[in-house]
């Protein structure tokens, strides 16, 4: 766990925010640079850089987050959808390392893409496929 990220410093009020929903674990805000109107971060008050180190628990009170906010962001910017995206980890895109889901309307008309779009794709015979599987399954 990191100590001081710019999103726990926003959490204690350090930095200003366009917040827009808190509770005892979780915090959401606009993001400071909009992909779209109403890109909102919901963040867990801890400082854990992955979804991977959290608690389930946690990650349970982000999800949950998420889920109860997501229907008023896309109303007060009048979006029919939104893409609700995390970037975990360096190689992924992370610039902050602090876990924070990304929740971007989208509109009829948008040009943006599915995240589907962010990758080429990869071709897997049904023996690497099952075997993939089978790690996940036994390295949990
Ligand atoms: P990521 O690339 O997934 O790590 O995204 C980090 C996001 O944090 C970016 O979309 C930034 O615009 C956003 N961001 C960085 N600093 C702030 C800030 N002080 N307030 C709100 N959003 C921020």
């Amino acid at each position: 766990m990191s100590d001081e990220t710019i999103f726990t410093q926003i959490v204690a009020g350090k930095i200003p925010s366009y917040t827009v929903y808190e509770d005892e674990t979780t915090y959401a805000f606009l993001d400071a640079n909009p992909l779209a109107p109403g890109h909102t971060l919901v963040i867990p008050k801890e400082p854990y850089e992955r979804v991977n180190d959290m608690p389930p628990e946690l990650a349970g009170d982000v999800f949950s987050t998420v889920s109860k906010i997501t229907d008023a962001v896309e109303r007060a910017v009048d979006a029919p959808a939104s893409t609700i995206a995390i970037n975990n980890g360096e190689e992924a895109g992370q610039e902050v390392p602090h876990v924070h889901c990304h929740i971007i309307p989208q509109f009829r008309d948008s040009t943006t893409k599915p995240v589907h779009a962010l990758f080429t794709g990869a071709e897997l015979s049904a023996e690497e496929m099952e075997t993939i599987a089978e790690t996940i399954r036994n390295t949990q």
